[in-house]
């Protein structure tokens, strides 16, 4: 594990968001935070900051050397090495407005701390080696997950299961290179011929074991990430109410005067636990001024871009000329035509062979269909059921790309039985990129630019 014990210096950072609130909270931590916290607070209890037990709270005030009163205050102390950092780590909670927190942040700087960087609690926490960069990594994405789903996936990877994967694979990966040395340090034994083979098997199931952890690549990304869905259509086909029917709460201006809708719109619904970001389009029309030719350029880069585009039909009425135009101008390949307005009696259209949905806006009948065939598309086809674990950094995924392009090679190699060294030393890089993701082993400058990501005072 990368260890790197013993920082000299204690950081300050405000942890809570930016503007007024019931509460700021300013953090502290390092080997000076019972002195700082010494000399800037006056508990109504008289016992000192050095007296604390770990795991206490305090009541008092935070004082200004020269004796001024800035606030009331609840400290509370974690001793090293049971913290979030493995240091002493104080959380003064004083009043939420921004002059207070930063009065008490301010005054922890002029006692001895040091503005925290962005990510530094949590980058001490992993040089300390209270958790790996993995987990590292998931506290971001626990932060910023958008739904239960993705809050589920990066809880599972905060408490190391894919640390615990990927060292199980390291550990059979190591056992085989083990086997390997031995052959090569005594050649005169070697004259197995099943050997080579029985290497190949071994090297291609923990081959597999990655093939396996990438094939949730996908399902991770998009849960990270999100999907963009783009609904477009002709003028009151029903688009701005299929919009809110996914949403499920009223938002787009929904009414039977055709091209109320002029400008694109975007709501982030949750689908199956998937962050969808929502797109109603103004629709590709000819344009009747400046504003709606905006319009139109950007529903023609939505669509484009888009990772699924929802393309609205009436089935109450015969298709028209804007919606044969469209059907023929949309080639994102990821597009379900939607027969809206299926509580209407339908008019006869002729099939267009495009895979395709039947729903009511109104009613909500077929949604849940034109749901899971979102979720089908947008993940490749793979299921997703919201449990298990899923990879979902774009990091992980390339190490662990090259980690199973160098299995493959070590398979092949290993084969034929006279390249062992060669099976060798595409197993050790293999080795060497499961490391970089757990942060056994990784350059400083990725370190920083995986911190740089992070909050300040996370
Ligand atoms: P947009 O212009 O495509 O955004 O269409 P709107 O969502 O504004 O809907 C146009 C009209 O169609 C409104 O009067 C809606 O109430 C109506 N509408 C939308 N969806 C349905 C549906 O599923 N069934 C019925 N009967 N009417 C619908």
């Amino acid at each position: 594990m990368y260890q790197y014990k013993g920082f000299e210096d204690t950081i300050a950072a405000i942890m809570t968001p930016s503007g007024s609130g019931g509460v700021g909270i300013v953090r502290l931590s390092g080997p000076d935070v019972l002195v700082i916290l010494e000399r800037v607070f006056t508990g109504k209890n008289p016992a000192r900051p050095s007296e604390w037990r770990t795991f206490s709270l305090h009541y008092g005030w935070i004082k200004a050397p020269s004796g001024d009163m800035l606030d009331e205050a609840l400290v509370s102390l974690m001793r090293a090495p049971k913290s979030y950092t493995c240091e002493d780590v104080a959380e003064i909670s004083c009043h939420g407005g921004p002059a207070a927190v930063r009065a008490v942040l301010e005054l922890c700087l002029e006692q001895g701390a040091r503005l925290a960087q962005p990510g530094e609690f949590t980058k001490r926490a992993f040089l300390n080696g209270r958790i790996d960069l993995a987990q590292a990594e998931a506290v971001l994405d626990v932060i910023s997950a958008k739904t239960d789903a993705a809050l589920r996936a990066s809880e599972r990877q905060l408490k190391g299961e894919l640390s615990m994967e990927l060292d199980g694979i390291r550990a059979v990966l190591l056992q085989i290179l083990g086997g390997i040395e031995a052959v090569l340090n005594f050649p005169e034994d070697d004259t197995d011929e099943g050997q080579g083979e029985e290497l190949r098997a071994d090297i291609e199931a923990s081959r597999q074991r990655l093939t396996e952890l990438l094939a949730t690549a996908k399902s991770g990304r998009v849960l990270k990430e999100g999907m963009k869905v783009v609904i477009c259509g002709r003028p009151n086909v029903g688009k701005s109410s299929l919009l809110n029917a996914l949403l499920r709460a009223p938002r787009a201006i929904v009414t039977d005067v055709a091209g109320t809708t002029r400008d694109v719109l975007e709501e982030l619904a949750n689908i199956d636990g998937i962050p969808v970001n929502l797109v109603d389009t103004a629709g590709i029309l000819a344009p009747r001024d400046k504003v709606e030719e905006e319009a139109v350029r950007r529903s023609r880069a939505s669509v484009d871009s888009a990772d699924i585009v929802l393309l609205v039909l009436d089935q109450s009425l015969p298709l028209d000329a804007v919606d044969l135009a469209l059907m023929e101008e949309i080639k994102n390949p990821h597009t379900i035509l939607v027969w809206n307005k299926s509580d209407l009696s339908p008019v006869e259209n002729k099939d267009t062979g495009r895979l395709s949905v039947r729903v009511s806006a109104v009613t909500r009948h077929g949604l849940d269909d034109l749901k899971a065939m979102m979720v089908r598309m947008a993940l490749d086809g793979q299921g997703f059921d919201g449990h298990g674990l899923v990879v979902n950094d774009v990091r992980h995924v390339e190490a662990l790309r090259r980690a199973e392009g160098a299995l493959a090679r070590a398979a092949v190699t290993a084969a034929d039985n006279r390249s062992f060294e060669f099976a060798a030393e595409d197993i050790k890089s293999a080795v060497n990129e499961l490391d970089a993701i757990t942060g056994r082993n990784v350059d400083d400058d990725v370190l920083d630019q995986i911190f740089s990501k992070f909050c300040i005072g996370k």
